[in-house]
Parts: C-alpha cells; sequence; structure tokens
C-alpha cells in the first residue's frame, strides 16, 4: 500500500472523543506504552490530542499484540480499529487494533519528552525538534500564535496596512546597536535592525502601516531578555503624535491578552498562567526621576535601568507604564525633539515598561527634513547615509508617529516565561545557530 493512502480516511483523535464512530483510522505518535503482559496499551497522540490502544492478548491480532510494546517512544504509526467505550480510559474511550503500521521508527531519544521531563533549556533546544512534541511548549507557541494574529486583527480592522519591509540594508545605520555584516555581490550589507525607517516613508504615502518582521542585532550580551534575531511588531501612523501610539498601544496590548484568554484557556492551563488585562499608567521620564531617587534606585540621565523598570512595576503592579516625555539625548536621532523645538531637551519618545521589563519604544518622528540632518549631526552619524530617508520629507509629508513591540519580550512577559528563549521556536543567540 501507498504511505499516503493510509492517511486519506484519517480522523483525528478529538473527533473519536466526540463523534459516533466505530471503526477509525488514526495516525500519530507513540506517546507512551505500558506492557501488562495479557494488556498491552498504547498511548497514541496526534495535535488533537491522546487515545489509549489497548491490545488484549485473547482477542487482538498475535502480530499486533507483540508488537504494541516494542515500538519506541515518538515512532509515527498508523492504527486501524474499533472505538469501545472504557471507562478506565482518558476521555472514556479506547480503540482496540485491527491494523498496526509502523510508518517511522523513533531512535532512542536524545531528550525526555513527557510531561515530567526536567531536561534544561541548552539540552531542549540542541533538540527543538522533539522538544516542540511536549504540551507545553505548544502551548507556549499557540498562544504566540494568538499574539501576532490578534495584533494584525486590531490594527487591521483600524485601517491598517500590513507591509514588508526589506532585510538587506545598505550602509546606513540608525545608529544605537551594532549591525550583522554580510556580502552582497561586491559590495558589503547589513541585517536590518529595525523596519524604522521604511515604515516611516509609508506612513507618508499610505498613512496607517504595521509590520511583523524579523530584525537582527549584534549585541554581544547575553540576557535573559535579547536575543539576536528577533521578531518586531512595528506600527506607524501619519497625523499621529505621541499620544494617540501610546493610547494605541496600551489599545492593542489589553486586546492581545483579552484574546488570549478567549482562545487559550486550555493552553493558560497546561502552562499554569493566569494573565489579567493590564491597568495603564503615565508617567513623565522626571517623574519616574523623582520617584526612583525616593526608592533609593539608580537611573541614568537619559535611560532607565533594569532596577528601574522592575521597581516600575512593583510600584503599579500588572499596569502598562508609559514613560513619556523622554530625555531626546537618550533617543534615536529621528524622534521628535518636544513641541518640535531644536533647542528642546526632551524629546516626544516613550518607553512602554510591563511585568518591569520594556516591552516597547516609540513616538513622534521628525518629519521635517532640516531637523532631521540636525539631529543625524548632533548623533554623529553620516548624512550622507540618510539620503533617500531624508529626501522622502521633502515632498509634503505628515507629522506622523509609531512604535515597536518585541514579539518574543512580549510572550516571555505574558507567560511569566523565566528566558526570552523559550518564547522563540529557534533561538539565535550569540553561541547558538543551531538547530
Ligand atoms: P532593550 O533596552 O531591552 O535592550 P531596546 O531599547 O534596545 O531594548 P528597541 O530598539 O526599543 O529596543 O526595540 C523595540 C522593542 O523590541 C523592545 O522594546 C523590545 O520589546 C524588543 N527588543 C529589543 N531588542 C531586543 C533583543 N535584542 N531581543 C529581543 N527583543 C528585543
Ligand atoms: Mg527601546
Amino acid at each position: 500500500m501507498e504511505k499516503e493512502n493510509l492517511f486519506k480516511n484519517r480522523t483525528l483523535i478529538k473527533d473519536v472523543f466526540s463523534k459516533k464512530i466505530k471503526t477509525v483510522e488514526l495516525s500519530g505518535w507513540v506517546h507512551n506504552t505500558r506492557d501488562l503482559s495479557k494488556v498491552k496499551f498504547l498511548l497514541l497522540r496526534d495535535r488533537t490530542g491522546i487515545i489509549q490502544i489497548t491490545g488484549v492478548k485473547s482477542k487482538t491480532p498475535k502480530e499486533i499484540f507483540q508488537d504494541l510494546e516494542k515500538i519506541p517512544r515518538e515512532s509515527v504509526i498508523y492504527i486501524k480499529g474499533e472505538v469501545v467505550d472504557s471507562k478506565q480510559a482518558i476521555g472514556g474511550k479506547e480503540i482496540l487494533p485491527s491494523e498496526l503500521i509502523i510508518i517511522n521508527k523513533a531512535e532512542t531519544l536524545p531528550i525526555d519528552v513527557t510531561d515530567f521531563s526536567k531536561t534544561e533549556l541548552p539540552k531542549r533546544l540542541d533538540n527543538r525538534f522533539l522538544d516542540t512534541r511536549r504540551k507545553p511548549i505548544q502551548a507556549i507557541f499557540k498562544i504566540q500564535s494568538t499574539i501576532s494574529m490578534s495584533f494584525r486583527e486590531y490594527f487591521v480592522n483600524k485601517g491598517f496596512i500590513e507591509i514588508q519591509t526589506p532585510s538587506i540594508i545598505s550602509s546606513s545605520s540608525e545608529g544605537g546597536t551594532e549591525l550583522f555584516e554580510a556580502k552582497y555581490f561586491e559590495k558589503k550589507v547589513y541585517l536590518a535592525q529595525s523596519p524604522q525607517l521604511y515604515k516611516q516613508m509609508l506612513a507618508g504615502a499610505i498613512e496607517k502601516v504595521m509590520t511583523i518582521c524579523p530584525v537582527w542585532r549584534a549585541e554581544k550580551h547575553n540576557t535573559i531578555r535579547h536575543l539576536n534575531e528577533s521578531r518586531q511588531m512595528d506600527i506607524e501612523m501619519a497625523f499621529a503624535d505621541s499620544k494617540i501610539v501610546m493610547k494605541e498601544l496600551e489599545e492593542v496590548v489589553k486586546y492581545i491578552i483579552k484574546k488570549i484568554i478567549e482562545k487559550n484557556p486550555k493552553e493558560l492551563e497546561i502552562l499554569k498562567v493566569n494573565p489579567k488585562i493590564p491597568k495603564t499608567k503615565y508617567l513623565t521620564f522626571k517623574e519616574v526621576a523623582t520617584l526612583m531617587k525616593q526608592h533609593k534606585i539608580n537611573i541614568d540621565k537619559d535611560d532607565l535601568t533594569g532596577e528601574a523598570e522592575r521597581k516600575l512595576e512593583e510600584l503599579f503592579p500588572n499596569s502598562i507604564v508609559f514613560v513619556y516625555d523622554w530625555p531626546l539625548e537618550g533617543k534615536p536621532f529621528y524622534i521628535m525633539p518636544k513641541d518640535q523645538d531644536k533647542n528642546a531637551k526632551l524629546s516626544e519618545g516613550f518607553d512602554a515598561i510591563y511585568k518591569g521589563m520594556e516591552i516597547s519604544s516609540g513616538g513622534q518622528r521628525i518629519h521635517i527634513p532640516e531637523l532631521l540632518e540636525t539631529r543625524i549631526k548632533a548623533k554623529k552619524l553620516k548624512i550622507k547615509d540618510f539620503k533617500s530617508y531624508i529626501d522622502s520629507f521633502r515632498f509634503g509629508s505628515p507629522p506622523h508617529a509609531g512604535w515597536s513591540i518585541g514579539l518574543e519580550r512580549l510572550t516571555m512577559l505574558i507567560l511569566n516565561l523565566p528566558n526570552i528563549r523559550e518564547a522563540v521556536l529557534f533561538p539565535r543567540d550569540r553561541d547558538r545557530l543551531t538547530p
């Protein structure tokens, strides 16, 4: 028999439990086996559930009965059999097999993939293809899928257009972070650190744009909150200022968490987390500085420290804390000085802190070419590197604002994961390039 034909009448395990079917053909992985000599059990798993296959010495065809205990865990098999009610089996039903085909036999497993696995993160990541067979791991990525879907849904419903921006960029750098270099025919190019300049140019034409895209940062740190390849959820809006986009950020994070609660109750239960719709708190950078001084916590003159971010969570639990009127020096060149005043010390930039960590940076951008050039020079970057970007503001350009949320960062914080690597399928950090 050809292998494809095996799956023609495939029934999903959840349907065995919910529908009245007498004979079924199932395909999936061997979750576990148990041998009680006269009775043998095999737990079969597919993406929808787990069901017990029961072999009885006196009834089951001999070869099948012998095979049942011998198939290694995680092997892929096909089973045809009869569905019968069973008080002992999970879900109240079991399968009495009449046909068994081992489609692909698993070798000795390099990690423990049971529900009780204590395998440590690095080893799990070395074997991510197996690690992702586990329920809690699948739960994380089902929820991450809800996060990105709800992000899209929220903004598409508000008239935003999803855009795709280039990952290969020429010499121009936004500054603020190291870039990865690559060879591009005869030229040297870089991997994009963000879609920033492109989304701004497009907001100047399409008004409301959003994107979920990978970005690369050649930062050498080894922390629980940084990756060298991560995904950003970005928006950019024309005819908007920082207040308007902070409100959008507040609303979309609430929407995302509401959707997770609605769509993923099972996954939340598996992960034992109970996310709440956050409150919000708006504070100026100066107010935060004063608060931190009162609590004897250090901050830099133009940035918050990790300690300060954690203190904000302690002071305003379960809140998205917006810190605005950020010192201009601490923000990238494209952030608008406060009140469009080129001598301003403050900016129209902000950070959003959630559960003691930055989830987003954003603000109003500069749409005035001369001011942009002043700021690029002040940051010691080269005007020639930004020519087409600056030029894009010379032909009628609306005031605009936007922000960026790290997808993995947000996943990690909503689910209380101890390390951002838990929130990315195949992490890229300084030491890890495989699998
Ligand atoms: P941080 O201060 O945490 O290093 P950042 O200010 O350098 O972050 P931004 O350039 O503001 O980061 O990027 C926007 C968002 O992308 C951040 O708020 C964060 O959620 C996420 N992010 C930034 N850098 C990383 C990284 N190295 N790995 C994973 N997510 C990141
Ligand atoms: Mg930031």
